[in-house]
C-alpha cells in the first residue's frame, strides 16, 4: 500500500521549511507505525527549536508578499490546493488509514470534509469586508479595516490528520496569514501530502511551513517567538493550557479546540430508531476518538430499557478490524496506551481478540455522575448510558462538567428542543442527529473546551486584526 502513495509522489518525510524540504538538522527521525498491524510505514524528520526557529522565518518574510497579493490571487492558489487534495483523494485517504486506522470510508470522508474547508475559505477570501461608520464630527471620517494579524503556529492532533490541518489553515492563508504547522508525530504522513499538494497548487514556499518532532520544544519555540503573532490548536485540554499559559508573554492571539465531554440526551418522546443511530454515530465514528463523541448518553427512565436493548445490538452489528478491510466500521485505537478497561459492562469491555490497539465496542449500563466514566471525556468506543427522570435532571446533569464542546438531544417535542438547546451550555447542538460538523457552520466550545471559532464567517475572525482609522480636518 505504501508503494502506491510513494509512486504518486505523496510520501513525504523531511520537514518543509521555505519551500525545501529538510531533514532533520541533527539528522534525528522517529518511526511512524500503523496502528493496526505495528508495521512502521516510514522514518520522519525528528525536529525541534532550531528548524522551528527556521521556519518561523521564512513564515514571516513571506508574510509580506503572501498578504499584499490581492485576495483574488490568495483565492486562486487556495482553490487549486482543494482541487488537487480532492483529485489525489484515494491516496490520501488510504494514507490516512495506514497512519491512522480510520476504515477507508471515514477517512474518504475526512479528505472531504478536509478540503471542504480550503474551499470555502478559498470563497472567503474575497469577503474580509471593513466597514464606514458614521462620524461623531463632520469633518471626520471613520473607517475600520480588516488586515491578516500576522505569522501563524498551528498544533494539530492525529484524530483527524487533514482536516484539523485545513480547518486552520485554510483561513490563515485566506486572510494573507502564513503558517508553521506543527502536526501530530503520529499522522505526520498525512499532513506533508497535503503540503506538498499546496506547493504544487501554487501556495508559495514559506507561506505554509511543516515541522514534527519534539513537541514541547517546537511548541516553546513558536510560543517564545515575538513573530508568532497567534497560536491555533486542537487536542487536550492540558496541553492547550499550556500553550495558553506560554503566550502570555508575548501576548498573542490563542484559538484552542480542546476536549469535549458530549452529553447525548435521549428523552422518552424521542424516535427511538433515529436516537439509536444518532447516538451510535455520535458516539462510535473513529473508535470514539473525536472532540465531539457522544462522551455520556443520558437516557430517560420511560425508554431506558427500551433504548439499552436496541443500542447494545446495534453496537453489537459494528465490525471491528483493519481499516483497510472494506466490511470494517471500527478500526484500531491509536496506539496500545489508549487501550483502558471499563467496568459496570453490558457489551465489550476488554481489548479485543485482534490484539494491539483494538478495543471491543462497549456499552456500560447504568452510570452514575459520581463516577469517573461521567466526568472523563473517554477518547475510545466505550458508551456509558446514564438514566434520568426529568428534563430539569437531564440539562443539570448535562451541564455538570467543565467541558462545553458538543452536545446531543432526541426528542420530537418541538418545544422542549428550544428549551434544552439553550440551556445547554456547549458551543455546538444537535437535535436528532449525531453527526453535525460541516465546513459552514462555527465550531468550537465553551468553557474549558477552548477558545474561538474555527470553519463558516467567523473562522475568518481569528485570523484578522481590526484596525480603526480615523481621518480628520477633512
Ligand atoms: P491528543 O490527546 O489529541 O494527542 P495532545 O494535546 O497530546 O492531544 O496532542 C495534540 C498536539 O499537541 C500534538 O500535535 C502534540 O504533539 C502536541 N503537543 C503535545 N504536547 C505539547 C507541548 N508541550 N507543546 C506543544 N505541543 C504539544
Amino acid at each position: 500500500a505504501m508503494e502506491k502513495i510513494r509512486a504518486a509522489g505523496l510520501l513525504r518525510t523531511r520537514g518543509l521549511i521555505g519551500g525545501k524540504w529538510v531533514d532533520a538538522y541533527d539528522g534525528k527521525t522517529i518511526e511512524v507505525q500503523n496502528p493496526a498491524t505495528g508495521e512502521v510505514l516510514a522514518n520522519v524528520a525528528c525536529m525541534g527549536n532550531r528548524e522551528t526557529a527556521d521556519a518561523i522565518t521564512s513564515a514571516n518574510t513571506t508574510f509580506y508578499t503572501w498578504s499584499k497579493l490581492t485576495a483574488s490571487e490568495r483565492s486562486k492558489a487556495l482553490r487549486k490546493w482543494h482541487d488537487l487534495l480532492m483529485s489525489h483523494k484515494e491516496e490520501l485517504a488510504l494514507l490516512m488509514t495506514l497512519e491512522q486506522g480510520k476504515p477507508m470510508k471515514e477517512a474518504l470522508g475526512e479528505v472531504n470534509y478536509g478540503a471542504s474547508f480550503i474551499e470555502f475559505f478559498a470563497e472567503e477570501a474575497k469577503r474580509v469586508y471593513g466597514d464606514i461608520i458614521p462620524p461623531t464630527l463632520a469633518d471626520r471620517r471613520l473607517l475600520v479595516l480588516k488586515q491578516p494579524i500576522g505569522v501563524v503556529g498551528a498544533i494539530t492532533p492525529w484524530n483527524f490528520p487533514l482536516a484539523m490541518i485545513t480547518r486552520k489553515v485554510g483561513p490563515a492563508l485566506a486572510c494573507g496569514c502564513t503558517v508553521v504547522v506543527k502536526p501530530s508525530e503520529f499522522t505526520p504522513l498525512t499532513a506533508l501530502a497535503a503540503a506538498d499538494l499546496a506547493l504544487q497548487a501554487g501556495i508559495p514556499a514559506g507561506a505554509l511551513n511543516v515541522v514534527m518532532g519534539n513537541a514541547p520544544e517546537i511548541g516553546d519555540e513558536l510560543m517564545q517567538s515575538m513573530q508568532v503573532r497567534k497560536i491555533t490548536f486542537t487536542g487536550s485540554t492540558a496541553v492547550g493550557k499550556k500553550l495558553m499559559a506560554g503566550s502570555a508573554n508575548t501576548v498573542k492571539k490563542v484559538s484552542l479546540e480542546l476536549g469535549g465531554n458530549a452529553p447525548c440526551i435521549v428523552f422518552d418522546d424521542a424516535d427511538i430508531d433515529v436516537a439509536v443511530k444518532g447516538s451510535l454515530a455520535a458516539k462510535f465514528r473513529n473508535s470514539g476518538q473525536t472532540c465531539v463523541c457522544a462522551n455520556r448518553i443520558l437516557v430517560q427512565e420511560g425508554i431506558y430499557e427500551k433504548f439499552a436493548s436496541a443500542f447494545v445490538k446495534a453496537v453489537q452489528s459494528l465490525q471491528v478490524g483493519n481499516g483497510l478491510e472494506e466490511s470494517t466500521s471500527q478500526g484500531p485505537l491509536i496506539n496500545e496506551a489508549a487501550v483502558q478497561k471499563g467496568a459496570n459492562i453490558m457489551l465489550g469491555g476488554k481489548r479485543h481478540s485482534l490484539g494491539m490497539s483494538f478495543y471491543e465496542p462497549t456499552v456500560v449500563g447504568n452510570v452514575s455522575n459520581d463516577m469517573l466514566l461521567f466526568s472523563e471525556e473517554v477518547f475510545g468506543p466505550v458508551a456509558p448510558l446514564i438514566p434520568f427522570k426529568t428534563e430539569e435532571e437531564a440539562i443539570h446533569l448535562a451541564n455538570d462538567t467543565n467541558a462545553g464542546l458538543a452536545a446531543y438531544m432526541f426528542t420530537k417535542n418541538i418545544a422542549r428542543s428550544w428549551r434544552v438547546s439553550e440551556a445547554l451550555e456547549y458551543g455546538l447542538v444537535g437535535v436528532n442527529e449525531g453527526l453535525i460538523s460541516t465546513e459552514v457552520a462555527p465550531f468550537g466550545g465553551v468553557k474549558q473546551s477552548g477558545l474561538g471559532r474555527e470553519g463558516s464567517k467567523y473562522g475568518m475572525d481569528d485570523y484578522l486584526e481590526i484596525k480603526y482609522v480615523c481621518m480628520g480636518n477633512l
